[in-house]
């Protein structure tokens, strides 16, 4: 994990998840932005602040995936911070088994599901963060990401933006090959706002700090535009025979080699493909029956 300085009073820990964090002017105040998988993520990150002796006051959660809030508990047990998350997200972060619940359609979910790339220990929240500047104690906005997750926020600080999961750096784009997403439509709307906005950097939630992120965006921009374009292409070639939402799923993993290794891993795949689907089905660009006991989907 490598403690990275990208502008003053702005860094992030480089890891398979990153931690940003941002201390104030006169050094009284830290805040770290999501806490890593586990408690020995955000334990190497606090030991890293304490030898530089830096204060860690706040705690922001960008969105309630496992990976980025599984290190909390932790940090709330030992020691003295702020929390702060959207709402929403706070609900899951607070109740956990909403996560595993949610991708296993609602179900209560398979034990193997429980597990912490899914579920995470439950967290108290102190506050929810809206849109807009939040001055003290850090001259910060919070910025709203939707998309990849229901209510994700990023956090923008003097100049850069800690984004969360709204794009994926390059070099992790490609591993993904479909990333997770929850709604198709608002995913790229906040890649169209990412890419509008005038600063100096960003830093994804999976990747390296980024100065060029026009060209990090177009990269995440085209991979969406592509696999959209298979799903609609997928639903079309069925002609009037459809596809069922379970075999439309089945040819995007096949068509992009992908064998999940789990049920978990599995669901993750699924409610990706499923936003394009319902991207879909919103445009009226198709429509669905239930057939034989089960829904299938036609181009219109
Ligand atoms: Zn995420």
């Amino acid at each position: 994990m490598e403690f990275i300085h990208i502008a003053s009073g702005c860094y992030y820990f480089k890891s398979a998840v990153n931690i940003g964090y941002i201390v104030n002017g006169d050094k009284s105040k830290g805040m770290l932005i999501d806490a890593g998988l586990e408690a020995s993520s955000a334990k190497k990150a606090i030991k890293h602040l304490k030898e530089e002796n830096l204060p860690i006051t706040h705690l922001f959660i960008t969105h309630a995936h496992a990976d980025h809030f599984g290190g909390a508990q932790y940090i709330q047990k030992n020691y003295k911070v702020h929390t702060i998350a959207p709402s929403l997200e706070e609900a899951v972060m607070r109740y956990p088994v909403f996560e595993p619940m949610y991708l296993f359609h609602g179900n209560s979910p398979l034990q193997e599901m429980r597990n912490k790339f899914l579920e995470a220990p439950s967290i108290r929240i102190d506050e929810i963060c809206t849109e807009g500047d939040w001055e003290e104690p850090f001259s910060v906005e919070f910025i709203h990401l939707p998309g990849h997750s229901h209510n994700q926020f990023g956090v923008l600080s003097d100049g850069i933006l800690y984004a969360a999961d709204a794009f994926l750096g390059d070099d992790v784009l490609d591993k993904h090959k479909i990333p997770f997403i929850v709604d198709a439509t608002e995913n790229l709307a906040t890649l169209n706002k990412l890419k509008a906005m005038n600063l100096k950097g960003m830093v994804p939630g999976h990747g390296y700090y980024v100065k060029d992120y026009n060209l990090a965006i177009q990269n995440n921009m085209d991979v969406h535009e592509n696999i959209a374009n298979k799903v609609y292409e997928t639903i079309v070639i069925a002609g009037t025979k459809g596809v069922s939402f379970e075999t439309l799923v089945a040819q995007m993993l096949m068509q992009y080699e992908i064998t999940p290794l789990n049920i978990g891993m599995y669901t993750l795949f699924r409610t990706a493909v499923t936003a394009y689907m319902i991207q879909l089905l919103e445009e009226e660009k198709a429509e669905y029956k239930i057939q034989e006991g089960r829904p299938v989907i036609f181009s219109v």
